[in-house]
């Protein structure tokens, strides 16, 4: 029997807005089947598809393509109306199922696929179109197709896939996760507090569970400590952001570096510095690193500033740009779209305190749009960030966990989030 799906409880809605944003920034993969299956609608190759071949090889051991693009990186299915020939031509249902995904994230948590979604499609990010629940039936259909094509088949605790790590052997269930995950989801829906606090009481709970070995505990055991540990991270979070010391020069340089990797373009239209070759990449990432003068370009998006005008503080935010973050990370979270198998194999923790690390960097990032309304400046800084967040397998190498730990062993997340906060 199949899983069912699962909404998160926040207000999101979403329908494609044939923006082609997808179609010019991403690289499609698609399989041998669907390979085929294009290839037998007989496609002209100069008349339709400009003279290129439909599809380049992509993981030979695998059995992976992906569709080919053109000189200015869209897809070569890409119309001239910026519409999808395939869709055109022979309906909706035949495309590949990537393209018919995105901005979709399904992830197996426990006995139910949860949905998340990718704030990298602007229609996501603004919240436009219906109700996800609109979408059952496709997310149905796409769910049982990612098992096939994944071969997911139930375990004996009627999961599809193992629990994230939360600690090494023996990791600890399924059941424990979701309370773990239930915790963090109470202090993100709590509106009492603006986001950055949420989150920094989320990370006072991380850092008062991490060293904890949760599988010796029975499920109210574990219930108790978590009412315990979430009243004392109430407590010891300071409400006012302003009474944090500010980040050290170490936490700074590392946010920095951090900041590049999450706003960096590498292909498309939107292509920022990364296209521009080695030197002109090694000279952006010495300026991160000293952090004066103009910020180098990763993103075309990103409008000409100056580091010293991203650290001029811009007061609290809005109701408008909290309710975009609210939105954002009780998505992000509550899909674990943050570790496990959504994201390249991270463990728990240090899955979500990267993902932490996205506030301070959308909110130093949303700086830079200084002529829009502030929650529109945050949309368009997550559309940016929120690219890499369980897509970049950068934020998974050795050398960057080992960043993102110094930041969160030193205290210097909180620090981070409370200071480009004001
Ligand atoms: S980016 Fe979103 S709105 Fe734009 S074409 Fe893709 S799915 Fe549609």
């Amino acid at each position: 029997m199949a899983l069912p799906i699962y909404h998160l409880p926040v207000v999101q809605n979403w329908d494609c807005h044939v923006c082609g944003t997808c179609c010019q920034e991403y690289r499609v993969t698609v399989t041998e089947e669907e390979k085929q299956r294009i290839e037998a609608q007989g496609w002209d190759r100069e008349k339709d598809l400009g003279g290129r071949e439909p599809f380049l090889p992509h993981d030979k051991k695998r059995g992976l393509y992906i569709l080919n693009h053109r000189d200015d990186d869209s897809c070569v299915f890409l119309s001239d109306k910026g519409r999808c020939r395939i869709h055109e031509r022979f309906g909706y249902a035949t495309k590949p199922l990537a393209c018919r995904l995105f901005p979709f994230v399904l992830v197996p948590v426990a006995d139910e696929w949860r949905v998340g979604l990718r704030f990298a499609c602007p229609s996501a990010a603004g919240n436009k179109g219906r109700a996800l629940s609109a979408h059952n039936s496709s997310l149905a259909e796409f769910a049982a197709r990612l098992a096939e094509r994944e071969g997911l088949t139930r375990r004996p605790d009627g999961s599809l896939t193992p629990p994230p790590i939360v600690e090494r052997r023996p990791n600890v269930e399924w059941s424990d996760v979701l309370r773990l995950l239930d915790m963090l989801l109470a202090f993100l829906h709590n509106r009492r507090d603006p986001v950055e606090r949420r989150l920094r009481k989320c990370l006072t709970l991380a850092e008062a569970m991490r060293p904890l070995r949760l599988h010796r505990l029975d499920g109210k055991q574990l219930r108790d400590l978590l009412d315990i540990l979430a009243g004392t991270a109430e407590q010891e979070t300071p409400a006012n952001p302003l009474l944090l010391p500010r980040p050290s020069w170490v936490g700074r340089v590392l946010f920095r570096q951090a900041a590049a990797l999450f706003t960096r373009k590498d292909h498309g239209p939107k292509r920022g510095l990364p296209g521009h070759g080695r030197i002109a990449l090694f000279r952006a990432a010495c300026r991160f690193t000293r952090g004066r003068g103009r910020v180098p370009r990763m993103h075309q998006h990103i409008p000409p500033v100056t580091f010293e005008e991203l650290e001029t503080p811009r007061g609290p935010l809005p109701s408008e740009a909290e309710e975009v973050l609210e939105r954002y990370y009780i998505l992000k979270v509550g899909s674990l779209q943050f570790c496990g198998a959504a994201s390249f194999g991270l463990p728990f923790w240090e899955g979500f305190e990267s993902l932490a690390l996205t506030l301070p960097i959308v909110l130093w990032l949303a700086r830079a749009f200084r002529d829009r309304p502030r929650h529109e400046a945050i949309i368009e800084a997550l559309t940016i960030v929120d690219d890499h967040v369980g897509f970049n397998p950068v934020l998974a190498t050795r050398r960057q966990r080992l960043s993102f730990r110094i930041l969160t062993r030193r205290g210097e997340l909180a620090r981070l989030i409370a200071w480009y906060s004001r």
